[in-house]
């Protein structure tokens, strides 16, 4: 955590410790409190028929692995449009958000905290698919048959679809 190491208000060196209730950097000098939050992603579900279209991940972490296509939402953007952003840059395909899955926290990652957003998207040209930016493989997998996924909340977000 040393990018928190400094007081970004005063220069100070920060500490970790009880503060308003929980640990966090804050600095005794200026009496700042360094609030730290998830990061929240657009993690997508894309149906054909009974398949679920799943990318081969091409970056760490899980590189090499399948997992649902997304990633996090950019400064700026609603969970829609970091969901067509993402879609469009590792599947090359045109869709619309339909409805909130479902969501699901995972803790310390490389990025920190990480809130996934389960978005299921509405394609209608398929024809155009063809992996990209950090995806080396886009596929379409039975939904009853999928290959194991890279993280434990593509599982949760996936049984969060079949499930309602
Ligand atoms: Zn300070």
């Amino acid at each position: 955590m040393a990018h928190l190491e400094y007081c970004s208000n005063c220069g100070e060196k920060n500490i970790f410790g009880m503060i308003e209730g929980q640990n966090r950097f804050h600095c005794e000098s200026c009496k700042k409190i360094h609030y730290e939050n998830p990061k929240p992603t657009a993690t997508l579900i894309c149906v054909k028929e009974s398949k679920l279209l799943l990318v081969k991940r091409a970056v760490e972490p899980a590189k090499g692995q399948w997992g649902l296509p997304g990633g996090f939402i950019e400064l700026g953007e609603t969970p829609s449009e970091g969901a067509i952003r993402e879609l469009k840059e590792e599947t090359n395909l045109d869709g619309k958000p339909i409805r909130l899955v479902g969501h699901c926290s995972h803790h310390n990652t490389i990025f920190g905290d990480v809130l996934l957003l389960g978005i299921e998207m509405k394609i209608v040209n398929w024809s155009k698919m063809k992996a990209g930016d950090d995806a080396a493989e886009a596929q379409l997998f039975n939904l009853l048959d999928l290959p194991s996924l890279a993280f434990i909340c593509h599982d949760k977000i996936v049984e969060l679809y079949k499930s309602t």
